[in-house]
């Protein structure tokens, strides 16, 4: 951080405040003792994604647009909606500003995320990823938000019958 009036790099933070994304810093330049302020964003690429396994790896915005994609196929979802969906839960990956975060927390975040975008989605995305135990557990699931009302909401299809769960749930959940 060059100091803006004599180019000096070396320079001491006197002040250091966090605002929403933004860390900002009043530093002080130790050659000219001029001040200034610095305002430091989170980087994007410092978060590691840490698998079941144990294994890490870098977080991967595209990998995760393609399994909220594969979770809507053929949805009723308006343009952009799945897009503007992973900014959501990227934001929220960042505001947690960790910078090792699990499989199963982003899992979290996208499973409840999706319960209020598309329920059908919901339903597919949640069996991947193994919420569900069993094909009774699902269906517990869906019968409670049904009872909640979570699954009816007015831009949504109604919900699927007893059978159709079934036979979503066949080829996901053996
Ligand atoms: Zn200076």
């Amino acid at each position: 951080m060059n100091c803006p009036y004599c180019s000096s790099q070396e320079s001491r933070v006197i002040d250091s405040r966090s605002l929403d994304e933004v860390v900002r810093r009043r530093r002080k330049c130790l050659n000219c003792n001029a001040r200034f302020t610095t305002y430091e964003r989170i980087q994007p690429h410092d978060i590691f994604v840490i698998k079941k396994d144990g294994r890490s790896e870098e977080f991967n915005r595209d990998k995760l647009f393609s399994g909220i994609l594969k979770a809507c196929e053929k949805r009723p979802l308006p343009t952009g909606a799945i897009d503007k969906f992973v900014d959501t839960i990227e934001a929220e990956l960042y505001k947690v500003g960790k910078s090792e975060v699990s499989t199963s927390y982003i899992g979290d975040l996208v499973i409840e995320g999706l319960k209020k975008l598309d329920h059908i989605a919901y339903i597919r995305f949640a069996s991947v990823y193994r919420k569900f135990a069993d094909i009774d557990d699902l269906k517990q699931e869906v019968d409670s938000l049904a009872v909640r009302g979570e699954l009816t909401p007015a831009n949504q299809l109604p919900l699927p019958s007893s059978d159709a769960v079934n036979s979503l749930a066949g080829h996901k959940i053996r």
